[in-house]
């Protein structure tokens, strides 16, 4: 055996020590379960009146957490060197000026009947009574330039989902619309079923408050044809095919939300310009209808969770950083339509191509202990291996959780992949992964309190997105996007 071969063993042998070892061992003491606790406490608290977007108390938290992510550790990240990123988001609500008439009685807007999304227009017609009819029999009747009055029905909708109720009036206006819309009618009036009658009280917060977009989305309202519901009591008003006089007001205006951005700079000369963005929302649901006696809806699990978990994970990156920037993001505005992620994916505060992936949190602190949901980590949703493998060896390592799989297919009724924070940003092509320990009966209710939190879980949920963190901070390679991702839905 010759020296060189000797030689080049023993550097074989080295290398792969060195490659095994190249980065230190994540700082899992550095979180501790009695910080996640204080902040929830703090922030899931009644002090913030739930944290609706748009609302001064949505900018009261966001003050609170920039103080908290500077105790924490992190520099400022926003606008002008603050924890600021303001953005306008575009509201469109219907004003009280808003009338109905149907024969010569005139109806009050949101007690007598409500409108399901917000237009301008005037309607003058006559209303044609379909009773049960369903979409496919509606062409027996002729509509055209006149007002569609029908009973709802549940029949052909799926009932397989949370907040199935107040996402009913939903199904049933899609089951509907179209047909009405292609036989002319020029606006539908629902009368309530049992499951209408239920929503009504979820619904009307929703409608009253309108509708939100940002740049990009939702900008001006729609041309669509309005969609009232009445109350099945109040059938008789339309059943003898009266006259209807309906004008509708909207009123469309700016109102401001904000994104709050922190960073903990990486170690490594050159890695350092990278970012691994971690991601969850600061806002919630605001004060709505008492369940329970209850009406703030406090959004702790939802998602006070995963912003006293970044919290937590900061403080472990200020202790020890790593090579690459974390760039920490607690969106604004997500509970009105992933609002906040939509405009800081598209005005990021780094180069986009310097963010080496997005790990988003949206409620991590319920259910078994042993179970939790990799979103993104599975096709189609899946778009990117090497992200999803650390996620996946972070999980073997410590957290064991059995994996959630269903939550992730594409046929799932929720559709959860497509409904939190990471989705702008695998949109445009960033490596994204969401983590979650799913929904539960008190999500969006005011019964999601600090108290209700399984600390144990959100512990490992925290521990869980810190150690897969800490794998895309500190791997020489950056995870790749897998080639011709595209979303469906
Ligand atoms: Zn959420």
């Amino acid at each position: 055996m010759n020296k060189n071969y000797i030689f080049s063993l023993l550097s074989l042998f080295l290398f792969s020590l060195g490659h095994a070892q190249s980065y230190k061992k994540p700082l899992i003491s550095a979180i501790k379960e009695t910080d996640l606790r204080k902040d929830m406490y703090e922030m899931a608290a009644d002090q913030f009146w739930g944290r609706e977007a748009g609302t001064l108390d949505e900018l009261k938290v966001s003050m609170w957490l920039a103080d908290k992510a500077k105790e924490a550790g992190m520099q400022p990240a926003g606008d002008h060197g603050t924890f600021f990123q303001f953005f306008e988001m575009y509201r469109h609500q219907i004003t009280s000026q808003s009338s109905l008439k149907i024969g010569d009685k005139n109806l009050n807007l949101w007690k007598d009947f409500l409108v399901a999304e917000p237009v301008n227009t005037s309607v003058d017609g006559e209303i044609v009574y379909t009773g049960n009819t369903e979409p496919e029999d509606l062409s027996k009747f002729n509509i055209k330039g006149k007002v569609l009055a029908v009973n709802a029905s549940d029949k052909n909708i799926d009932k397989e989902m949370t907040l199935f109720v107040r996402r009913y009036p939903g199904f049933v206006r899609t089951k509907y619309y179209n047909k009405a819309y292609e036989l002319g009618a020029k606006a539908i009036i629902f009368i309530t079923d049992d499951i209408s009658e239920k929503s009504w009280v979820e619904v009307l917060p929703q409608m009253t408050r309108g509708s939100y977009g940002v740049e990009g989305l939702r900008e001006k309202i729609t041309n669509n044809i309005p969609i009232l519901w009445i109350k099945r009591e109040n059938a008789s008003w339309v059943k003898n095919n009266p006259k209807l006089s309906l004008n509708l007001i909207t009123e469309t205006y700016k109102y401001p939300s904000v994104n709050v951005i922190g960073k903990i700079e990486g170690t490594d000369p050159v890695l350092k310009s990278e970012y691994v963005l971690l991601s969850g929302h600061q806002d919630h649901d605001g004060i709505r209808h008492p369940v329970k006696n209850d009406t703030i809806y406090n959004g702790a699990d939802d998602n006070a969770s995963t912003c006293v978990a970044m919290l937590a994970m900061a403080r472990a990156y200020k202790k020890q950083p790593g090579k690459r920037s974390i760039l920490f993001v607690f969106h604004g505005a997500e509970e009105r339509g992933l609002l906040g992620s939509r405009w800081h994916a598209a005005h990021p505060v780094v180069p986009k191509e310097k963010i080496v992936a997005v790990l988003n949190g949206d409620m991590i602190g319920r259910n078994d202990n042993n179970e939790a949901a990799l979103l993104g980590g599975n096709a189609p949703h899946k778009n990117s291996e090497e992200l999803v493998k650390m996620a996946e060896d972070a999980n073997n390592e410590s957290t064991k959780f059995k994996y959630l799989k269903d939550w992730d297919s594409p046929n799932h009724a929720e559709y959860f992949y497509f409904r939190s924070d990471h989705l702008p940003y695998a949109k445009i092509g960033i490596p994204a992964v969401f983590f979650t320990s799913v929904l539960h009966d008190q999500y969006h209710t005011p019964q999601d309190e600090s108290e209700n939190i399984n600390y144990k879980k959100l512990y490992k949920m925290t521990e869980w997105m810190y150690r897969t963190s800490w794998k895309v901070a500190n791997e020489t390679e950056r995870p790749k996007v897998i080639a011709n991702f595209s979303l469906e839905r």
